[in-house]
């Protein structure tokens, strides 16, 4: 970052402190993975100058010969790897996705159905903070108490009392696959649109890992980051009718000009994804994230749904006398980064998050394996149970040094900058 360095030390200092944090942490935090300095490269390079409106072929500024190339590309690849048959890559962000879905088939006020946030869903599905419950008139579902999984029964009888113009599917917290095609049957019979907003589970779906909701939704949203691995920024994939309709409610609906470099990686992620190295490591993330839970439910704690069908793994503290947020922080101290979540138990009170979501894209990424897995769940269960004695957490602390020096993220030149 030569010339970073020279405009302005102070955040060139910052993202070299960034990169070692990142080297010297072991982040488990389900919306994180790591990116390959490929995608880091397309996503610092000149495709950042172009300014864009409009789609290829229909701007509105010249000078965008190449940048067509690039959007057509990751229009195509998209189609291709998700089996898509419409695909929209300039979302911003999961909830641009979501809006722009939204809008391009409702109108202001119509009714839709989706998980409710305590229980797993998403904010930009209609919570009272988000403007997506401003403007559409949201009813949400709850899994069941006893299972933690979906009721699709329930879910019937809400639609049908209800009657949505949408169901949305689609979850930031929930460890469990979904059945989309029992979704999908009950959207048809109350004739509302069905989007399915896989975030968190983009990549794991690219590499074939877990089943795809394409063939069964009119809409599948998804982020590029977490663990599809390709740079910020949202898609949608749709059913070609409502191609039209998709790219009106981006642009101009919802967005104005797009990043054609966000653009460029997802054109680059969608051909990585399409290797056996990628398949493979999403399989890995899933061994990873059941390795997790089995080893802390061995060490007593619970985990929700008893365990996991994805990358994600929910830790329910209901009872322990242990927060959420006390784990998080105590966990950070000793360099184990993951976030506090609700999980469905702080339903019943409102404002308490008594949970832990982890997830395995990160670990994975960089290499770590099953007997990893086993001694990171160890390194979490001491460091819980010692959280008043530094001592221990410092030992700890060295420990999770070590494991990290053996599976570097990048380990490039800037970590010998750095030290220098
Ligand atoms: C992470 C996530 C999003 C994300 O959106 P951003 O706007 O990119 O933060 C949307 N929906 C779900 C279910 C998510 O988990």
């Amino acid at each position: 970052m030569q010339f970073l360095r020279k405009d302005d030390p102070v955040i060139a200092d910052l993202a070299v402190k960034e990169e070692i944090r990142i080297e010297n942490t072991i982040n488990l935090i389900a919306a994180e993975s790591h990116s390959r300095r490929s995608i880091m490269e397309t996503l610092g390079s000149i495709f950042n100058t172009k300014t864009i409106e409009g789609y290829p072929g229909k701007r509105f500024h010249a000078g965008c010969i190449h940048v067509d190339a690039v959007e057509n590309l990751a229009i195509e690849r998209a189609k291709a790897l998700f089996g898509a048959e419409a695909v929209n890559v300039q979302p911003h962000s999961g909830t641009s996705a979501n809006l722009a879905v939204y809008f391009s088939v409702l109108n202001v006020g119509d009714k839709i159905l989706s998980m409710s946030l305590p229980h797993g869903g998403h904010l930009s599905h209609g919570h009272r903070a988000s403007i997506t419950s401003k403007c559409f008139d949201f009813r949400h579902y709850s899994v069941d108490r006893e299972t933690e999984r979906i009721d699709y029964n329930r879910i019937r009888e809400q639609a049908l009392d209800f009657r949505p113009r949408m169901i949305v599917a689609g979850a930031s917290s929930y460890p469990r696959l979904i059945d989309y095609q029992a979704i999908a049957e009950i959207a048809q019979e109350v004739s509302a649109y069905f989007l399915v907003d896989m975030a968190h589970l983009g990549g794991l779906v690219a590499g074939k890992a877990i089943p795809s909701p394409v063939p069964h939704a009119d809409f599948v949203t998804f982020t590029c980051y977490k663990t599809m691995m390709g740079g910020r920024g949202g898609m949608i994939l749709s059913r070609k009718a409502y191609e039209r309709g998709i790219n009106r409610a981006v642009f101009p609906g919802c967005q104005g000009t797009s990043a054609v470099n966000l653009i460029a990686a997802k054109a680059v992620i969608c051909k990585i994804a399409d290797t056996d190295e990628f398949r493979q490591l999403q399989l890995t993330t899933l061994e990873l994230a059941e390795a997790l839970a089995a080893r802390l439910q061995e060490l007593g704690y619970r985990i929700v749904t008893g365990g996991t069908d994805n990358h994600q793994v929910l830790v329910d503290f209901t009872g322990k006398g242990i927060t959420g947020a006390a784990a998080e922080k105590t966990l950070e101290s000793v360099g184990i980064v993951l976030n506090r979540n609700v999980v469905p138990t702080d339903a019943d009170t409102p404002g308490a998050v008594s949970g832990l979501r982890l997830g395995t894209a990160a670990i994975a990424g960089r290499g770590m394996g099953t007997a990893e897995v086993d001694r990171i769940a160890e390194l979490m269960d001491e460091a819980l149970r010692n959280a008043d004695d530094e001592a221990v957490l410092n030992r700890i602390r060295l420990k999770v040094r070590e494991l990290c020096a053996q599976f570097p993220v990048y380990g490039g030149p800037d970590m010998a900058d750095a030290a220098a």
